[in-house]
Parts: C-alpha cells; sequence; structure tokens
C-alpha cells in the first residue's frame, strides 16, 4: 500500500519501523529472530535504509523483497543520491518496483567518511528535492515518497526555519510523507511541525524515535546527527552502567513516556529506528499498543 493511503486510510496512528540490511550472515540470522519478535505487533510497514556505499544497497532491495514475501506486509526501501547519476537512480527504481515496491523514503544521504561536504555524482544529485523532482517526473503517482525532516534543523544547516523552507521544496517536488530524525525534546518537534505547518506543508508528519539502550552508542550518533539528549535524560541514563539492563530499562521507559505524549497530540504515527533489535520497540508497541489497534 502507498504511503498516501496507509496514512489516509488509517482511523488510528500507524506504527512504523526501520530496519538496517546486515552485512553478515549472523547479522542476517539475528535480524531475522528479531523480525519474528517485531512482527507480533500491529506494524503498518517496514522501512530499510540505504548503505553509504557497496554491497549493503542491493541488501537493502534484497531485504524489503524478502520481508515482503514472508510477513505480507509494506516495505520500503531507502534510496541515496550518493555516487547516484541519474541512470543508477532508475536502475535501482525500477529494480525495487518490480519487486512491488510502490513507496521509496528518498534521501540524499550524507558525504563519504574523510569528505566534510557532500559532492553529487556526475549527472546525479546535490539536494533530496532534485531526487524528488526527478522521481516524481519518471513515477508519477505510482510511486509514493517519504522524505527526511529535521527537528531540530539539519546538522548543515541549523537554522530551523531555514531547514523547513528546504523541506517544504521536498514537498512542493511531490513528497507525500515526512519521516523526522531522532529527537529526545517533544518540544523539538512540536515547535517544528508548526512552523511547517505554518510554511504551508500539508502532508503527515511522523516522528522518528530512537529508544535509547545504550548511552554511549546513542550519544554517539546524536553527535553526528545534530540533535541532542536533554540533561535530564542523561542523567537518568548516566546513574547506571554504560549498556546495562537498569539503564536499558530508563531509555525504554523514557522513550515510551516521549512517544505517549507525542501520540496524545495527534502524529499521524510513530516510526521506530529499531537498529535490528526487538527488545525496546517490543516494550514500546507493548505499552503503547492502545494507541495502535
Ligand atoms: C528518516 C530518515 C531516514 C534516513 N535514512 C538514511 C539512509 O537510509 N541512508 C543514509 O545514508 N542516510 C539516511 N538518513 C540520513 C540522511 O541521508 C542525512 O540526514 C543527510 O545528511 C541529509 O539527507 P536529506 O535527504 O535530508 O537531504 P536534503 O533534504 O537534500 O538536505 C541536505 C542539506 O541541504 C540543505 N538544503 C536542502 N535544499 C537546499 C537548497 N535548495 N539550498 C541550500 N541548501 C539546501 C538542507 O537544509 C540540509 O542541510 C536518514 C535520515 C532520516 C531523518
Amino acid at each position: 500500500m502507498k504511503f498516501r493511503d496507509i496514512y489516509q486510510n488509517a482511523d488510528r496512528p500507524v506504527l512504523s519501523i526501520e530496519l538496517f540490511p546486515p552485512k553478515t550472515a549472523k547479522g542476517r540470522a539475528h535480524l531475522d529472530r528479531e523480525l519474528a519478535q517485531l512482527m507480533q505487533h500491529p506494524v503498518g510497514f517496514v522501512s530499510v535504509t540505504y548503505g553509504a556505499g557497496g554491497s549493503t544497497q542491493a541488501n537493502t532491495l534484497e531485504l524489503v523483497k524478502a520481508i515482503r514475501k514472508r510477513y505480507e506486509i509494506t516495505t520500503v526501501p531507502h534510496f541515496t543520491c550518493v555516487g547516484a547519476s541519474r541512470q543508477s537512480v532508475r536502475e535501482y527504481v525500477d529494480r525495487a518496483m518490480a519487486d512491488g515496491a510502490e513507496n521509496l523514503v528518498a534521501l540524499r544521504g550524507d558525504p563519504p567518511k574523510g569528505e566534510t561536504s557532500f559532492k553529487p555524482a556526475p549527472d546525479g544529485f546535490r539536494y533530496a528535492y532534485q531526487l524528488v523532482a526527478f522521481l516524481k517526473e519518471i513515477y508519477g503517482d505510482a510511486l509514493s515518497l517519504a522524505v527526511a525532516g529535521y527537528p531540530e534543523g539539519h546538522v548543515e544547516t541549523r537554522d530551523l526555519a531555514l531547514s523547513v523552507r528546504h523541506l517544504k521544496q521536498k514537498v512542493d517536488a511531490g513528497a507525500d510523507l515526512i519521516i523526522t530524525q531522532l529527537f529526545y525534546d517533544n518540544k523539538d518537534f512540536f515547535r517544528f511541525r508548526d512552523l511547517a505547518v505554518k510554511m504551508g506543508i500539508n502532508v503527515p508528519i511522523v516522528p522518528g524515535i530512537l529508544p535509547v539502550t545504550k548511552y554511549s552508542q546513542i550519544n554517539h550518533i546524536t553527535k553526528l546527527c545534530g540533535a541532542k539528549i536533554p540533561a535530564e535524560l542523561t542523567r537518568l541514563l548516566v546513574a547506571f552502567p554504560d549498556g546495562s539492563p537498569d539503564q536499558q530499562m530508563a531509555g525504554i521507559a523514557a522513550a515510551i513516556d516521549q512517544a505517549g505524549e507525542l501520540l496524545e497530540n495527534d502524529v499521524p504515527g510513530i516510526h521506530i529506528f529499531t537498529l535490528n533489535n526487538s527488545f525496546a520497540t517490543s516494550h514500546m508497541a507493548a505499552a503503547l499498543g492502545h494507541y495502535f489497534e
């Protein structure tokens, strides 16, 4: 089912999850076990990230196809412009659609390791809105597109209003859905959403939630993507040894509170970054299950 229909037809918020394609057979076996747990919950769709380079790109499409076949659920590949010419964009999307994809998360991507600024591939795209426009021109309504939004501004565009203006360009180019970057302070999300609506963005804006299960790991991720962990949450987490069961449960409880407040404030759904583990997501889905079914 296309994003538009998923959100338009839903009479309840949509629970969706993000996975990444494992690089090893062991990682894949782990994911298969975790997926069996995740699929016990009312998951509306599964999205699969696109690696920064090399073999994981083919793995994205393979995983998307395998999950769709195994669970008969909407699965969505991500795609980035990194190293992508117009021709390779078409090859990837043609293959995804031939396999049954009706949706794509369309992204610019980050500069490769060691590079400080994003350089488009020859005949490629500098910004995601250009990718969105290109895809709409070729595939029209046969493909529904989600794009990334940044409640705290993007790491290269700290000015929130400017960052939202750039988001508006992606929606004007044809995006049907916005999934946000992770954030831990709902005030940031509400401010961002208000601004987006004020600027005329009228597609669903779905908050992306990453439950903290290991403080050091999430601290690293937030630094890379320019998100902050509020001091109060940091204090709560660092009271426990890093990665300990107590810290994990404190992180999950905070994520349940965060998602609960968002769900009480009219979000169209919650997108959980699972990092290929079911434990935190299952706790969240169980605690918040009454919102989803
Ligand atoms: C939900 C989600 C899923 C993601 N999945 C992946 C994934 O699978 N693989 C991966 O590698 N990365 C992924 N990312 C990370 C993403 O690739 C990075 O955040 C990347 O730095 C920006 O991508 P974008 O599509 O938002 O780019 P853009 O929207 O193109 O924005 C990039 C930067 O350019 C600025 N900008 C945009 N338009 C203009 C303009 N017209 N003029 C000047 N500046 C402009 C923006 O403000 C921003 O600072 C994901 C992020 C999110 C939130």
